[in-house]
């Protein structure tokens, strides 16, 4: 299985260099903080790995249902998301004139168009492309649960569309007029589905290239950086240390606290208006905090002492060491009638599962009247800036008592 490539101003870290250009110039150091590897991203790489071997070997994701990928068993809710991917992927391959799974774009072509060497790595693996027509497909699989990504003017697909028309360009083909970029979320996304597309021109990507790539390239590799700070600060691996930061960080407080040891003014007691200013101020802080605390985290784990701090042990959760062991102990104990007191009751599949399932025995939910047995309830709200695509909740007074028993 191929490793993921990644060049320091990489298609994945592009929204941060693009917007801050000394991010882009303290990133490449050597002693630059490394890329932050976490557990989530880990579970992403095992399900790229089940999606690219799905795709290669023309099978389908729940045959690899309890097998290892990454270090990660593939679970029931990770093939039925990777299918998405793949049966999209599979729709765009079937007439296509050309396709590629994993593929490694560059954008160093840009400089050689005008006869010069390109003076850094640009690079990423796309997930999938393909050309259908007069469009080329770029396809992005986001495994993450947690914040949902647009495909509109998103830099990182635009950056793999526009690595992939160099690299049919490369292949011998005429190129198409439109690029299609894609992004499959299967575990977050509002009403536009865990599929969400932005077809652009193809003129307009090479513009792009021209307005922002190539121009912000040479500036941060000669030097003429400066300091951006916004929401893509949450991102940058050099947040910990990034002065900037630490300087809006502490405007922002100074704003709010007279005195950095006194109590924090009490929320109801500020005018609405003013709340909504501060929440966003706090996320630039909030973000800059996990940066300090991972930080922190990394230099005493890897030995070093920082005043005031150290690692404990997180609670353990107790989890049995072999299952059937356990079920062969209370079937001596107890008598195999009797296991069934000690374990959890059958519990149908989640919708989307058994949709998948009963699939598999050539039916569908409607055949079977399960269809009607389903009901969508969301578990609550969440608080998210305005640009965010998903419609807003409905609130207010009328909305509260709506399901009230007066
Ligand atoms: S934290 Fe923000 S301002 Fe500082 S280097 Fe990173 S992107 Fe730039």
């Amino acid at each position: 299985m191929a490793e993921k490539a990644h060049a320091v101003l990489s298609a994945s870290g592009s929204a941060i260099w693009l917007n801050c250009t000394k991010s882009g110039e303290l990133s490449a150091l050597p002693d630059a903080p490394p890329r932050k590897d976490s557990v989530f991203a880990a579970e992403g790489t095992a399900a790229h790995e089940l999606a690219e071997t799905c795709l290669r070997d023309g099978k389908n994701a729940d045959l690899f249902l309890n097998l290892d990928f990454n270090g990660f068993s593939v679970s029931r809710e990770m093939a039925d998301g990777v299918q998405i991917f793949v049966d999209h992927c599979r729709a765009l391959t079937s007439g296509s004139a050309y396709h590629a799974i994993e593929t490694v774009v560059s954008l160093q072509a840009l400089w050689e168009v005008e006869g010069k060497t390109c003076p850094t790595d640009l690079y990423g693996t796309a997930d999938f492309i393909a050309y259908t027509g007069d469009t080329l497909h770029v396809v992005d699989l986001k495994y993450g649960v947690g914040i949902i990504v647009e495909a509109v003017n998103n830099t990182q697909l635009r950056y793999y569309g526009l690595g992939a028309l160099l690299h049919l360009a490369h292949e011998g083909f005429t190129l198409p007029n439109f690029v299609c970029l894609t992004i499959v979320q299967p575990r977050a996304h509002g009403a536009g589905g865990p599929v969400r597309e932005w077809t652009i021109p193809t003129i307009d990507l090479l513009l792009w290239a021209d307005t922002d790539i190539i121009p912000t390239v040479e500036a941060i590799l000669s030097g003429n950086t400066a300091y951006k700070t916004g929401k893509h600060c949450r991102w940058c691996p050099i947040a910990g240390r990034c002065p900037e930061l630490r300087k809006d960080a502490m405007q922002i407080a100074k704003t709010q606290f007279d005195d950095v040891t006194a109590t924090p003014p009490d929320p109801g007691l500020i005018p609405l208006d003013e709340l909504g200013a501060i929440l966003a101020q706090a996320e630039l802080i909030s973000g800059w905090v996990a940066q300090v605390r991972a930080a922190v985290s990394h230099a005493i784990d890897t030995g070093k002492t920082v005043n005031g701090w150290k690692l404990v042990p997180k609670r353990a959760t107790r989890k049995w060491s072999d299952d059937q062991g356990v079920l062969e102990k209370l079937s001596q104990t107890f008598g195999s009638n009797s296991v069934g007191e000690f374990c959890t009751e059958p519990k149908p599949l989640s919708p989307a599962q058994m949709e998948k399932a009963l699939k598999s025995h050539g039916h569908t939910l409607a055949e079977v009247g399960l269809d009607a047995a389903i009901t969508a309830e969301s578990s609550g709200t969440t608080l998210v800036p305005d640009e965010d695509t998903r419609s807003a909740a409905p609130t207010g007074p009328q909305h509260a008592f709506e399901n009230a028993d007066l």
